[in-house]
């Protein structure tokens, strides 16, 4: 048996290879950084040659780095930016067109036009319509690159996201799958007969050759052929980014939850092994499938999460960094009334207003620097709690979401965090190793192998968690939650 596992983070702004120990220590690391396209505006692309080619490249500099060699390594866990779209000829093994970015808002005309559509497809796919998923972004591949539809229909093309592209490219081509956690993001697959939907497929003029298979997140798919690594590696997990975080967070049980605080905040809940369609806008997806059993996950995010400190800083000038805002924030005892709603782009889920913009309310000449900053924090936690108290109605039986797992970079602020333990009036857990989306990989490569026996011997590997318990009582929640609702009223 191998010492480690490696994980292949192929994230949208770097490719990343980690190498992990038994004890879920990181042994070695490499990171490069891709190009991001813009040809047009609210149009993202990347270049997939340039995915594989940085992706291998950590790779073997994370192997060099440390002197590991092939036969160390157990296998390779893959975890990837979601929705990110790739068609490529299988003959040459060259894509007909960039990598369609999950930010590129390219198709969302079509979208659109194919509103009727909404509630069949929500019930099918667990997603609302939209050009963030994967199923218009390869429609407007085989409708925009000549000749692409019909050699599609001869099965010379084929489809994947960034997992599926990867893996076929480490084993030369002989793999095309793809595994349950990224094809719920496609819009194409149905997420209760974990099949990919005839209907959908039909709506949307997509050729099924081109599909891979789906598999589950945590299986032997193949082996690396020998010329890229040195050795021949089983690959035995892939998962999408934000479900391999609620993996890598542990959040194994139903109403296990976990928020990732980055420039906007994901929160996935564990809902177990039954899928719950939402109308609170959140949406419903495949957490992992595993042993023959499938768990599902409601997920909301926050557009303005981490973001509205960026603003404190370049746009305001309040602040030089983020990380100062925790000492700022506690230079006073509250916001002196003052509540700011960040709808910069519009409010999320659970009030899904797209037009709407943000306000600062409970102005008055008592406000200062430190309150702003402070309203400002807050507000990442109001968005957070509401997405919360969507998923426990959405949710039912979920009464007690007691212990919120959090990580990404905003998680590092002890004030914010804080803040958060005590308007959820939840237990707040922070990990110390931070990578829980490498983790959750190379977990589900692990489990696969044997090289861990179970979950519970993940469990083991808790050390030195960070813990937050609200400090404030049930008046004060409710008095400053109604502040919140408030000031979130005056622009609905
Ligand atoms: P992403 O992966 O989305 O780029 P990160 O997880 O790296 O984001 O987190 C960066 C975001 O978190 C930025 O928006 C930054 O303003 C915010 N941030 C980072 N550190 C802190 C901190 N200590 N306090 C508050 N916000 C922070």
């Amino acid at each position: 048996m191998g010492k480690y596992i490696m994980s292949f983070d192929a994230g949208t702004t770097s490719e990343r290879a980690i190498i992990f120990d038994k004890n879920s220590n990181i042994v070695s690391v490499a990171k490069k950084e891709i190009k991001q396209i813009y040809p047009k505006p609210g149009w993202v692309e990347h270049d997939p040659m340039e995915i594989w080619a940085s992706q291998i490249g950590v790779a073997a500099e994370a192997m060099t780095k440390a002197g590991i060699s092939a036969e160390d390594i157990e296998a390779i866990g893959i975890t990837n930016q979601r929705e990110t779209t790739i068609v490529w000829d299988k003959n040459t093994g060259l894509p007909v067109y960039n990598a369609i970015v999950w930010q590129c808002r390219r198709t969302k005309d079509y979208c659109e036009s194919i509103m009727e559509y909404k509630d069949s497809i929500q019930q099918k796919t667990g997603l609302v319509i939209d050009p963030y998923f994967s199923g218009t972004k390869l429609k407007w591949i085989l409708d925009n690159v000549e000749g692409a539809r019909e050699k599609a229909i001869r099965g010379d093309l084929l489809f994947g996201t960034v997992e599926t592209w990867l893996i076929w490219k480490l084993t030369a081509g002989k793999v095309h799958v793809t595994d349950y956690s990224n094809a719920s993001r496609t819009m194409l697959f149905n997420i209760n007969s974990l099949e990919w939907d005839k209907d959908i497929l039909k709506l949307l003029d997509i050729p099924e050759c081109m599909l891979p298979s789906a598999v589950s997140n945590s299986e032997i798919y193949g082996e690396t052929v020998s010329n890229y690594l040195g050795g021949n590696i089983k690959i035995a997990s892939a998962v999408g980014d934000q479900q391999a975080a609620l993996f890598g967070q542990k959040c194994f049980n139903k109403g296990d939850i976990k928020n990732t605080y980055g420039t906007g905040c994901f929160l996935l809940m564990n809902i177990g092994d039954k899928p719950v369609i939402s109308d609170e806008g959140l949406v419903t997806t495949i957490a992992w499938g595993k042993g023959g059993k499938v768990v599902y996950a409601l997920e909301g995010s926050v557009f303005m999460g981490g973001a509205i400190i960026q603003w404190l800083r370049d746009e305001l000038g309040m602040i030089s960094n983020a990380s100062e805002t925790e000492e700022l924030a506690m230079k006073v005892k509250d916001t002196n009334g003052c509540y700011i709603v960040p709808a910069f782009t519009g409010l999320g889920a659970p009030y899904w207003r797209p037009d709407a913009k943000g306000i600062i309310s409970g102005l008055t000449r008592g406000v200062g620097r430190y309150h702003i900053i402070r309203a400002s924090l807050d507000s990442i936690v109001y968005q957070v709690n509401d997405i919360i108290d969507a998923m426990k109605k959405v949710a039912g039986d979920i009464n007690n979401v007691y212990v919120l797992k959090v990580d990404g970079g905003a998680s590092n602020n002890n004030y914010l965090m804080q803040t958060q333990a005590d308007i959820s009036n939840s237990k707040v857990v922070r990990p110390t190793c931070v990578e829980t989306t490498a983790l959750g990989a190379a977990y589900l490569a692990g489990l696969a192998v044997g090289f861990w026996a179970d979950e519970d011997e993940l469990c083991c590997n808790d050390s030195m968690n960070t813990e937050f318990s609200s400090a404030i009582d049930e008046a004060e929640r409710n008095d400053r939650l109604a502040g919140w609702k408030e000031a979130v009223e005056k622009l609905m």
